[in-house]
């Protein structure tokens, strides 16, 4: 065998061509052992932080992109092995035309193959607008002071407990890639927000009995792979971007994690694992919020009048 066909073949089965190569882990991998060392990979993500107890029943959060098909597909695939867990997938309509409703059609779908039930819950039946109702209320962009992904966000969050308490569930999984971890951890640091940096983390704390707890279990993969996986098994997912992402800082900071890994490969993950270390000493310094319930709705709320309930008095 040649240098340069030992070099393109896979490392892991030694006898398919290797299609995909990993810098920071220095393998080269065929199609089959690609997406097996990205499902191995999420199964020890979820049992090194303890992700889910054997009966739990598990909220997904499907988008209907890359990311969220891909976690729901792998989910599928290990709960199968449990039989006393069960999966249910939630998916949000913040009420954006053109866009949320293909992206619903999508979600639908892979449910259907999959078996999984599917649960649906609209900014519109939550709160009374869409979306874009939202934006037009709001003033146009630039005028208002805040973006379209500020209100989603903050919607949205609250949006997925709900839906997530409809169905009974124990955990709500949200598929965050290594990306969007490493990305937030940066933001926070770069807005000073310590309490946001110390609450963000591959399982959310239990601070309310109505506050389902949120677990990562792509914590550990970087986009790039998410989106391979969904590629090689021929998943269908929405691939159109949202007409209102403009979240200004997260975007440079994409752009200059994006750079960084370019250069030296493994930076995303240094990043996450200094995170990781960093955790207990900032738990040990950082007040957290005390959870109490909101004086209007009743939701939980780290003061007196939620961040939801809030935003939608200014909309009035
Ligand atoms: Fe919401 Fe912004 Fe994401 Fe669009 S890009 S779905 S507005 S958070
Ligand atoms: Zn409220």
């Amino acid at each position: 065998m040649s240098a340069n066909a030992a070099a393109s073949m896979c490392v892991v089965c030694k006898r398919r061509d290797a299609f995909f190569f990993r810098p920071y882990s220095g393998e080269r991998l065929c199609k089959k052992c690609f997406v097996e060392s990205v499902e191995a990979k999420v199964r020890g993500t979820i049992g090194k932080y303890g992700m889910f107890s054997f009966d739990d029943r598990v909220a997904v959060a499907v988008s209907g992109g890359k990311d969220s098909i891909s976690l729901l597909h792998i989910l599928a695939k290990t709960e199968r092995a449990h039989p006393k867990s069960s999966l249910v997938a939630v998916t949000v309509d913040e009420g954006i035309k053109g866009y949320r409703d293909e992206a619903l059609e999508i979600a639908a779908a892979n449910c259907k193959t999959l078996g999984i039930e599917h649960h649906v819950v609209s900014f519109k039946e939550l709160y009374g607008f869409t979306l874009d109702e939202i934006v037009t209320r709001a003033g146009v962009k630039g005028e208002r002071e805040l973006t379209a992904c500020a209100y989603c966000g903050v919607l949205r969050r609250r949006a997925i407990n709900v839906a997530a308490r409809d169905v009974c569930a124990d955990k709500v999984a949200t598929a965050h890639t290594l990306d969007d971890e490493v990305q937030t951890s940066l933001m926070n640091i770069f807005r000073g927000d310590i309490l946001r940096l110390a609450r963000e983390k591959p399982v959310t704390d239990e601070v309310h009995p109505r506050l389902v707890r949120k677990v990562k279990p792509f914590c550990e993969i970087p986009e790039r792979e998410s989106t391979l996986y969904a590629y090689v098994r021929k998943i269908r997912f929405q691939d159109t971007p949202c007409p209102y992402a403009s979240e200004a800082l997260r975007n440079d900071i994409r752009a200059m994690l994006n750079r960084m890994e370019e250069k030296r490969a493994g930076t995303k993950f240094a990043v996450f694992k200094s995170m990781e270390r960093i955790r207990p000493a900032l738990d040990e310094v950082v007040k957290k919020d005390d959870f109490k319930e909101c004086v209007e709705c009743g939701e939980p709320s780290s003061s007196g009048l939620c961040r939801t309930c809030e935003l939608l008095r200014e909309l009035g």
